[in-house]
């Protein structure tokens, strides 16, 4: 029984062949970082652990490449993933010259663009409705949380309306947009992270990639783990949320993923907790059977 719709299932319906998705790193920063709106981050962020590309200063075309090569054999699409930091952050001129090589490489069928909500201007938008007129797009925006006082206190320096509106935005141009949420962060109830899923299925958010909290060392997230304002949750406590989440998300919302793993070579020894997000089969297992147990259905509780 498939419990959710699945994002690898979706790709190989519009592509008709399986499509592997490729992380470069094109070395954009972050206004959250940079010192635009924040030289702190994000409480949770340390790109080492999200993206195993997060370190490289190989030109992008040439990861591009390489990562193609080790996947020969094994796949024939490619989508080009723009995963760390905010990869819409900079002039036209410059997602131009790292975008327009990827897109020609033979064998990628499409780009997906990390970023954040606030990383999108006039200008911007204008370059990705062109670019989604030549080759597959997705924009996917960090959200996390749709509570403010979520967002505040683990200073995402945005509010919810200030994802919606691009959600909107990019929706009325036919580009597919895929919200990054996280379950667990501090002071957040399962009824609220249910709130999440709900808010996402009333916007044209066409994909969501859903994570549990990851305690990274070094993170002001780490400084709140110690103090005991946040829990590291068991998979016990996350398969019920996440399985709840996923119930009332649209059942034509494609899932990306259920869990963050951390079994990038060299990132596991930044890991805190919880400590089964270093065992991503035994733990995708987990949350498989328990969606088996419980006769999990995506949108079985979507309210329209
Ligand atoms: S999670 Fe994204 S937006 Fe937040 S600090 Fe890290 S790179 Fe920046």
């Amino acid at each position: 029984m498939n419990h959710y719709n699945s994002y690898s299932a979706c790709l190989k319906e519009r592509f008709g062949i399986p499509v592997l998705k490729l992380p470069i790193n094109a070395g954009f920063s972050c206004p959250n970082r940079d010192g635009t709106k924040s030289l702190r981050g994000c409480a949770f962020c340390d790109n080492r652990a999200f993206s195993p590309v997060a370190g490289t200063t190989t030109p992008p075309l040439e990861q591009l490449q390489t990562a193609i090569h080790r996947a020969a054999g094994r796949r024939q699409a490619f989508i080009a993933y723009l995963q760390p930091f905010s990869n819409t952050y900079g002039n036209v001129e410059r997602l131009r010259t790292v975008y327009e090589p990827l897109i020609r490489v033979s064998g990628v069928v499409g780009l997906a663009v990390g970023t954040r909500p606030d990383c999108l201007s006039d200008p911007v938008y204008e370059y990705l409705g062109d670019l989604a007129g030549r080759t597959f797009l997705s924009v996917e925006l960090g959200l996390q949380s749709s509570h403010d006082t979520t967002l505040s206190l683990i200073n995402r320096g945005h509010t919810f309306d200030a994802f919606a509106a691009p959600v909107r935005r990019l929706a009325s141009m036919n580009i597919d947009t895929v919200a990054h949420v996280i379950l667990g962060l501090p002071g957040e109830s399962p009824e609220m992270m249910f709130e999440t899923a709900a808010r996402c299925a009333a916007l044209p958010v066409t994909g969501i990639k859903i994570h549990q909290l990851m305690i990274i060392k070094g993170t002001p997230m780490e400084g709140m783990f110690t103090e005991g304002k946040v829990e590291a949750v068991s998979i016990e406590k996350y398969a019920p949320v996440l399985c709840g989440f996923i119930e009332r998300l649209r059942p034509d919302q494609h899932i990306h993923r259920i869990m963050s793993d951390i079994t990038t070579a060299g990132a596991t020894g930044l890991l805190i907790a919880p400590e089964w997000s270093a065992h991503k089969q035994s733990s995708l297992k987990f949350l498989h059977d328990y969606m088996d147990a419980n006769n999990v259905v995506q949108g079985s509780k979507y309210l329209k």
